[in-house]
């Protein structure tokens, strides 16, 4: 059933000019979803993201907003609010004049104003704040302000383009939780755009991965991150290692590959279909490779260890194998002593630690 909070993007092609800012977008943000548009910048994510706000056409392809086209419904007759991350509050109106400001350029009364204006500062988190100036709020508190003005003029949809970018890191670190509690008691549908995949990871329930224009795959978090269908996937998002290498064998969903590394006996295949010979690249995980004790790993790979860096809760080492690097995370537990350059290492991993995708999805890679 369509809810009025559901968005689908219809075959949505953006072009300016001869260039292709969004190619052939297709999906649907579920009514109640924290949904977030994640990729590097000059993607097309502000975009897709104007143009789901009005503020854009689609060259092709059609927006619809609870099941209805929005080909002709102006920006301000959507059911959309939009969040910049220059917050755009007024600095010397008070923090509930700010929040009823929408409310009072459509007429609303002064009383009505402030009581809505309350109530929504109940639902931020912020009651009893509304009189005090902007200014003398906390950058967190500012946020929360611009979403609770947002949310005056009762979008079924509220779209944001990177509002946590101005905020220093610890800060936005508090935010994605800020965030993710009042979408959920608000039950709006978020779309949220940012090109920062801690973000994306801990607030949404599915990411869409852009890539020049591109959706490359639409997943919940958890399978974006740990069975990437591109190439471009695999390394946009989190750290990974990339191996080249040719199919040796395939079957019952596990492949066995020739590496510079040497032969691995098993990699999961991600439902894909390989032949002996065809052109592969293997993808594993830092955190997700062992140093191997023991000689019964599955997956094995020799090298040269170059350096390794101390990052305070894990080290980092650099280990070379043949002409590529890879690198392997360890959690400093205060027991397991540095390596020392120049000693070689044998790393392992178990086969659903790893992921193989064709070569040509590597050409998506920038
Ligand atoms: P960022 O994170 O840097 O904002 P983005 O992923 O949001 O990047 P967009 O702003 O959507 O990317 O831009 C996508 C591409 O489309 C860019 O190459 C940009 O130069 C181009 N573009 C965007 N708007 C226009 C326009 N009005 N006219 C011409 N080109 C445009």
């Amino acid at each position: 059933m369509t809810s009025n909070k559901d968005v689908v993007l219809d075959h949505v092609s953006i072009r300016f000019g001869a260039y292709t800012a969004v190619d052939n977008a297709f999906l649907t943000i579920k009514g109640g979803e924290f949904f977030s548009f994640l990729g590097p910048s000059g993607c097309g994510k502000t975009t897709l993201l104007r143009c789901v706000s009005g503020f854009v056409d689609p060259t092709e392809g059609r927006v619809l907003i609870g099941g209805k086209d929005m080909r002709d419904v102006s920006p301000n007759k959507r059911p959309t609010a939009l969040i910049f991350q220059n917050l755009a509050l007024f600095p010397l109106m008070s923090v509930a004049e700010n929040i009823a400001f929408p409310l009072e350029v459509r007429g609303v009364g002064r009383k009505e104003r402030r009581k809505r204006a309350d109530e929504l500062l109940d639902m931020i988190a912020l009651p009893g704040t509304g009189d005090k100036k902007v200014h003398e709020l906390s950058g967190g508190q500012r946020q929360r302000v611009a979403i609770a003005r947002a949310l005056a003029v009762e979008p079924d949809i509220l779209l944001l383009d990177e509002p946590l970018s101005a905020l220093d890191l610890k800060l936005r670190q508090h935010m994605r939780t800020e965030l993710r509690a009042i979408q959920q008691r608000v039950g709006l549908t978020f779309i949220y755009i940012t090109h920062d995949q801690g973000e994306a990871l801990t607030m949404s329930d599915r990411v869409a991965v852009m890539n020049t224009g591109v959706i490359e795959q639409v997943d919940a978090p958890e399978a974006v991150y740990n069975r990437p269908k591109t190439a471009f996937v695999a390394s946009f998002v989190g750290e990974n290692n990339a191996l080249s290498g040719k199919i040796a064998s395939a079957e019952s969903g596990y492949a066995a590959l020739e590496t510079p590394a040497g032969l691995l006996h098993g990699v999961a295949a991600g439902g894909r279909h390989y032949k002996p010979g065809d052109a592969c690249i293997l993808f594993v995980r830092p955190e997700r490779l062992m140093l191997a004790r023991d000689n019964d790993s599955v997956n094995r790979i020799v090298g040269t260890l170059e350096k390794e860096e101390f990052e305070g809760n894990i080290r980092i080492a650099h280990v070379r194998i043949g002409n590529a690097m890879i690198r392997i995370s360890r959690v400093n537990d205060g027991l397991s002593a540095p390596l020392a350059p120049g000693e070689n290492v044998t790393l392992a991993f178990s086969p659903d630690n790893a992921t193989v995708l064709p070569v040509s999805s590597m050409a998506e890679v920038d």
